[in-house]
């Protein structure tokens, strides 16, 4: 991709493990991406820049993980969960 993003290809054809890990999340079809805790089937950019595009922060209040987009210099959030803020600065 020419988008600059650090990932690390396995193929499952050699790599028990990820053919493993596949398994145990249902997962049939290739590529699989794994970005964080989600996934994607098959090649769909968009929706893998789009998930590229966010960094997982935990609330410091009830510690549920909330995606944040990192496009911004600083961002605000709200847990979804306890309401409060999540406040993220980015240098
Ligand atoms: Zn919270």
């Amino acid at each position: 991709m020419q988008n600059r993003i650090h990932y690390i290809e396995k193929d499952i054809n050699y790599d028990h493990e990820a053919r493993s890990e596949m398994a145990r999340k249902n997962i049939s079809g290739v590529p699989a991406f794994f970005i964080g805790e989600d996934i994607v089937v098959g090649l769909d950019k968009e929706k893998i820049l789009k998930l590229v595009d966010h960094r997982v922060v935990e609330c410091q209040v009830c510690h549920t993980k909330v995606r944040v987009p990192i496009n911004k210099a600083n961002i605000i959030a709200k847990c979804p969960k306890c309401k409060s803020k999540i406040e993220i600065n980015h240098r």
